[in-house]
């Protein structure tokens, strides 16, 4: 067998250095770095990538659109890396983006408990705030999260992380962050003590994130460079 290319020694580069960037972010703000997973988002990429992630050590794919992960992630079949599905869920594909992903990050309904609970492989997950008034940005309202994180609890299967927020286009992301954290705080950790991870921060918000205690950063320009298709 032909050994393969060796990674584009840019993209080697842009993962070094955002590494090292978070790695000095956690330090700045008190944060243990190694308390942070760099989940990679690779939506729009091909598997050629995410191989190439992988000889660099990266463990985390995120991806944003089934089938396009569905296929990515039977193409690269590399056992050593864990699948998140970070996009909004469609209801009928919900159950087969369980079969592929190890982490869903976008639990933004209840209306999904139905379609992935079940007795499989537990599937763990986080559920998604949406901090804005737009009830279509996706995620559960602030006041429904106590309801909703009671019913992920009963639900077979499914294992709560924690909380995952995207930040508003004209929101300043550091206090939105500082209310994700509030919510866990007060909301999430009475029920469930073991869900404190907080999926939260991208190429554009991650600073703000870490200081605000992001366990999952979402990366996925800022490592790939620009998308091959705009989003
Ligand atoms: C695409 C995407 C990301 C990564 O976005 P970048 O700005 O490219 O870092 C993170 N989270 C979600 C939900 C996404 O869809």
């Amino acid at each position: 067998m032909a050994p393969r290319k060796p990674p584009d020694p840019e993209l080697a580069a842009r993962v070094a250095e955002l590494r090292e960037r978070i790695a000095e972010r956690a330090r700045e703000t008190g944060r243990d770095g190694d308390a942070i997973t760099l989940v990679a988002v690779t939506k729009f990429h091909p598997p050629e990538l995410v191989t190439d992630l992988a000889a660099l050590g990266v463990r985390d794919i995120g991806e944003s659109r089934h089938p396009e992960a569905a296929q990515k992630s039977a193409a690269v079949a590399e056992p050593s890396l864990r699948w998140h599905f970070v996009g909004q869920l469609q209801s009928n594909k919900a159950r087969l983006v369980r079969a592929y992903a190890d982490v869903i990050h976008s639990l933004d309904r209840p209306s999904l408990l139905r379609v992935l609970e079940g007795p499989d492989e537990p599937v763990s997950v986080f559920v998604q705030v949406n901090l804005t008034d737009d009830p279509g940005r996706g995620g559960v309202a602030p006041g429904e999260l106590g309801v909703m994180v009671e019913r992920v609890l009963a639900a077979p299967g499914l294992r709560l992380l924690g909380l995952m927020a995207v930040a508003g286009r004209d929101a300043e992301p550091g206090r939105e962050f500082a209310r994700v954290r509030e919510l866990r705080d007060r909301v999430v950790l009475p029920l469930a003590p073991g869900a404190g991870s907080l999926s939260m921060g991208m190429s554009g918000d991650w600073p703000d994130a870490v200081a605000e205690g992001a366990t999952h950063l979402r990366i996925g320009t800022a490592i790939t460079g620009n998308r091959p298709i705009a989003a």
